[in-house]
């Protein structure tokens, strides 16, 4: 028995924060764990600035569902899902991912929470655990699942190489160089061939 593990932002969608500060124009959104290393200075400070512009969780959800999934990914997570158990690890929060899951037919996602008053203002976040995408496939193999996976960044390494196959997907080059254990590709037709290669089983386009 197989589950895939996918990365979401980078992988199947845009990357969120960024995409929410260009429909927005709140420019110091765009912000990231690159400008400011410190996560938990980094959330506070975006808490900030949505409460400065007035943004409660309504609205940022209906910014986010003009956003579209990467082209191919709707196709690409249908295909996989006749074929694998597909559970998606990321760093996402369940209530901005929404719009964006809801595109993409709502697979199984493991994700943060984030947490708001009655008025919808977004007052705190809440991350599920630490190093969460390698905990949960230690878990599935726990389980007696074999975990193949595919992610983008450094956020995901850790869960490839926990994984029985790991996979860079629209990695950028530095990432792909750090880390040459693991295949990387930049198509879905690529990772499709990837996931076939690492399956156990006998896997047909
Ligand atoms: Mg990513």
């Amino acid at each position: 028995m197989e589950i895939a593990c996918l990365d979401l932002e980078g992988v199947l969608v845009p990357e969120i924060w960024i995409a929410f500060a260009e429909k927005t124009g709140i420019d110091e959104l765009k912000a990231t764990t690159r400008d400011i290393p410190d996560y938990d200075v980094l959330m506070r400070q975006r808490l900030t600035i949505l409460d400065q512009h007035g943004l409660g969780l309504p609205q940022i959800q209906e910014v986010i569902a003009t956003l579209k999934p990467l082209d191919g990914a709707v196709e690409f997570v249908d295909w996989l899902r006749e074929r694998f158990q597909v559970v998606i690890l990321s760093d996402t929060f369940y209530e901005f991912s929404q719009p964006l899951m809801r595109q993409l037919g709502f697979p199984t996602l493991l994700c943060h929470r984030l947490e708001t008053d009655a008025n919808g203002r977004v007052v705190n976040y809440h991350l599920r655990q630490k190093d969460p995408k390698r905990q949960s496939v230690k878990a599935f193999h726990s389980l007696n699942y074999r975990c193949i996976a595919a992610g983008d960044s450094y956020n995901d390494t850790t869960m490839l190489a926990e994984a029985d196959a790991g996979i860079l997907f629209h990695a950028p080059a530095n990432v792909i160089a750090e880390f040459p254990q693991f295949p990387a590709v930049h198509t879905y037709a690529d990772l499709k061939q990837e996931f076939m290669k690492a399956s156990q089983r006998e896997l047909t386009l």
